[in-house]
């Protein structure tokens, strides 16, 4: 087991698209880390220069103390789960698992008891003897993480392992490699362009846009309080209201309307300063009624989340959206009053988080 450390990692693909910019990232010995951001920030680039199967361009990786940035991908002692998870189809459960240790020459009956081993903690010991084009999509999935724990490599390196699973495998399989990990122990870095997975699995995570990490933190922090306007937009299964407004003496101006200096803004704003005012549907207070600090407007859309509505407000031409309790919700055409939590509520200047 090992820490990950990047210093300065750069990677230009020939024809000059540079997918990792001078970027810098330390992740502990034993911990679970999640890479997460829009499709072509670099996620999976990042991923196969710590493993080995790209080249820096610049900077470099440490895998447990030791600078590898030269080093072959064999010689890292990482393991890699792909998207497709790559099993060989002519060899059965047994031979798939125990294949790495069949390249490092590990004997033959060595091979099988660790393959019995590992297959049995994930629950695989009855399928044995089948091959990949027998097995149920999430059989194939454990069965490629079977291969990587048995390799006992020091860093685990997931690239989207559960993207082929349907919705109910894919919570499941979540649990189990959750929990998987914490087992082992292993130190793991796992990418995803699902933030429900990341917040879900992750000790901390790393939301990346072209090339750069925007916000390094556990999943708590990056969705409380995400540093920067990209990650406020980007994280949350509905997105964070973020409206342009203005400091008025002691309180905010937002889309006409007269709301409250939140908490984590207070005395840092000056007077008549331009700032954007951020603050998630799911944390807003919802009334019929006018209501101080609230902003109001006529009800445009409301939609079904199963246990509460989305309903988006038109104030005065903004669009402004708050989470509602079922039971609570209004009709399209109502007048409804949103009132931020001040306590949750956020103020970015310049685009970066007060
Ligand atoms: P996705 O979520 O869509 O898989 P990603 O975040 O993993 O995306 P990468 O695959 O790392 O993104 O790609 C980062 C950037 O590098 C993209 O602009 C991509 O087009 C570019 N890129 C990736 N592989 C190559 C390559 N072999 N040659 C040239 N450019 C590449």
């Amino acid at each position: 087991m090992a820490a990950i450390e990047l210093r300065g990692l750069t990677k230009v693909y020939p024809g000059g698209v540079k997918a990792l910019d001078a970027l810098d990232l330390a992740v502990p010995d034993g911990e679970f880390f999640a890479l997460l951001g829009p499709s072509g920030c670099g996620k999976t680039t990042l991923l196969r220069t710590i493993a080995g199967l790209e080249s820096a361009t610049g900077g470099s990786v440490i895998i447990g103390g030791r600078n590898v940035t030269g080093t072959q991908p064999g010689g890292r002692d990482v393991a890699m789960v792909f998207q497709d998870y790559a099993l060989f189809p002519h060899m059965d459960v047994t031979d798939n698992i125990a294949y790495p240790l069949r390249i490092k020459k590990v004997p033959k009956g060595a091979r099988r008891d660790k393959a019995a081993e590992v297959a049995a903690r994930l629950g695989l010991d009855h399928l044995m003897d089948r091959r990949p084009g027998q097995l149920s999509g999430g059989q194939q999935q454990r069965v490629a993480l079977a291969r990587v724990m048995a390799t006992q490599a020091q860093a685990f390196l997931f690239d989207e392992p559960l993207s082929n699973l349907d919705a109910r495998l894919r919570l499941e399989a979540r649990t189990f490699l959750k929990k998987l990990q914490r087992e082992l122990g292993v130190t793991t870095v796992f990418v995803t362009h699902d933030q429900a997975e990341a917040l879900a699995m992750a000790d901390r995570m790393a939301v990346m846009e072209a090339g750069h990490i925007r916000q390094i933190g556990t999943p708590a922090e990056v969705f409380q309080r995400p540093a920067n306007t990209f990650v406020a937009g980007f994280i949350g299964s509905t997105p964070m209201n973020l409206l342009d407004g203005s400091v008025r003496g002691d309180t905010l101006e937002v889309a006409g309307c007269e709301v409250a200096v939140p908490d984590s803004a207070q005395g840092l704003l000056s007077d008549t300063e331009k700032i954007v005012y951020g603050v998630r549907p799911e944390y807003m207070t919802y009334s019929a009624e006018p209501a101080q600090g609230a902003l109001g407007g006529k009800v445009v859309i409301v939609e079904n989340l199963g246990a509460s509505h989305l309903v988006t407000l038109d104030v005065n031409d903004v669009s402004v959206q708050a989470v509602v309790p079922e039971g609570s919700e209004p009709a399209v055409g109502d007048e409804g009053h949103a009132v931020p939590r001040r306590d949750r509520a956020l103020v970015y200047r310049d685009g970066e988080l007060v």
